[in-house]
């Protein structure tokens, strides 16, 4: 697991020409606020460099509180634990819910890591299939008719989903509450790209839909929408789980860095976060369309892309099935273009002839210039299978 894009890394790094990369998931320096998470890493702050408390600062929790009242969920203090990214929040989740051998529903394709956390606590996975309206719930009770017994979990990434920027529709939430309910599954709701909506309404949450139900565990972080780096995130669940998160997180990491809860703390209490998406979201929702354009233009028919409303991916499939993206890869790289293989987010080799294409961190100049050397590569390399 995660070796498809391991060894992207690696090969990438190897290669030191002018590359076009579409292949990392994470903002670039110019579309993080660096100079305002600067100047508050400095403000002093007594204790600020001693151990924290596990379940979070007090402080940070409010600022959580009140973006997620913002965004239409009314949470509470002991609904939330601070978390090391929204990484922690997966493995706390399987941790408290995945034993070994226990049936977990994931999307395909998926998030890489998101299969990789289950997968060590011993799960196997069930790959249930995406459209442009995210999970297609409804074959999800024939899926696990077939399987011959219920979940214990279903992964799901509703918003913008990573690696196929695809978004779970209303109706679908709703039919998957209700199949969760009766099988007595926990939602594992990984939701780092929300906030990063460019276009169209955002649909209600699981949370917004159900208050208060117990079986949904959200899992969010701010390395999407702020930094990366700062490796702060949260989960959110219902109150029961609350000690069980905390002693969990007690013996992985004690608690979540200070300084970078205490840098972000001031950055939200400043009101600087609207003015932050403000300014992305516009770049990001122009470079999603100069992708889409540049695909259009450079392969016509012969891809398929998804269009998201946000986040951070655009999801490509070869209309000749034949094509083999891993493949593909070091002719691309040759090119001067990175992606990462369609296979990376799958446990079963599935999507050899797909891609998933970062668009958040170029310019469209420059993704454009990416896609034509995508299209080179592919005319030159046969990378056929
Ligand atoms: N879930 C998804 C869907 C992601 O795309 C990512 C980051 N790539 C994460 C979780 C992990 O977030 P973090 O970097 O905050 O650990």
């Amino acid at each position: 697991m995660g070796s498809v894009i391991d060894s992207s890394t690696s090969l990438l790094a190897r290669h030191t020409h002018d590359i076009v990369r579409f292949a990392m998931g994470a903002p670039s320096d110019d579309l993080m606020p660096v100079e305002l998470l600067d100047r508050f890493a400095a403000n002093p702050v007594p204790g600020k460099y001693t151990y924290g408390s596990t379940e979070g600062e007090p402080d940070f929790v409010d600022q959580i509180l009140k973006l997620q009242a913002e965004h239409g969920h009314a949470s509470a203090p002991d609904r939330v634990t601070v978390t090391t990214g929204g990484m922690q929040g997966l493995d706390l989740a399987c941790k408290l819910f995945v034993d070994p051998g226990d049936l977990v529903i994931v999307e395909g394709p998926t998030y890489t890591n998101g299969n990789a956390t289950a997968l060590s606590y011993g799960a196997q996975l069930l790959e249930a299939p995406l459209d442009e309206n995210g999970l297609v719930v409804e074959v999800l009770p024939e899926l696990v008719a077939r399987g011959g017994r219920t979940p214990k979990a279903i992964y799901t990434i509703p918003n913008f989903q990573n690696p196929s920027g695809v978004t779970l529709s209303l109706a679908r939430r709703e039919q998957l509450l209700e199949l969760a309910a009766q099988w007595g599954a926990m939602i594992i709701d990984d939701d780092p790209y929300g906030l990063l909506r460019f276009e169209n309404s955002p649909i209600p949450s699981l949370n917004e839909i159900d208050p208060g139900n117990p079986r949904i565990f959200s899992v969010r972080t701010l390395s999407k929408i702020l930094a990366p780096g700062l490796r702060v995130g949260w989960v959110d669940a219902d109150p029961s789980l609350h000690p069980l998160l905390i002693n969990a997180k007690q013996a992985m990491d004690t608690c979540t860095s200070v300084p970078a809860q205490r840098t972000v703390t001031d950055f939200l209490a400043g009101g600087h976060l609207q003015p932050h998406l403000d300014r992305v979201l516009s770049l990001y929702c122009e470079r999603k369309n100069a992708m889409r354009v540049a695909l259009d233009r450079h392969f016509g028919d012969a891809v398929r892309a998804t269009d998201p409303d946000g986040g951070f991916f655009l999801w490509v499939a070869f209309a000749d099935a034949q094509v083999d993206t891993a493949a593909l890869f070091e002719p691309a790289l040759a090119e001067g273009v990175a992606y990462i293989p369609g296979p990376a987010f799958s446990t079963n080799g599935n999507f050899h002839d797909a891609l998933r294409l970062c668009f958040a961190t170029s310019t469209p100049e420059r993704i454009d210039e990416g896609v034509a050397r995508l299209k080179a590569a592919v005319d030159k390399s046969g990378a056929q299978r």
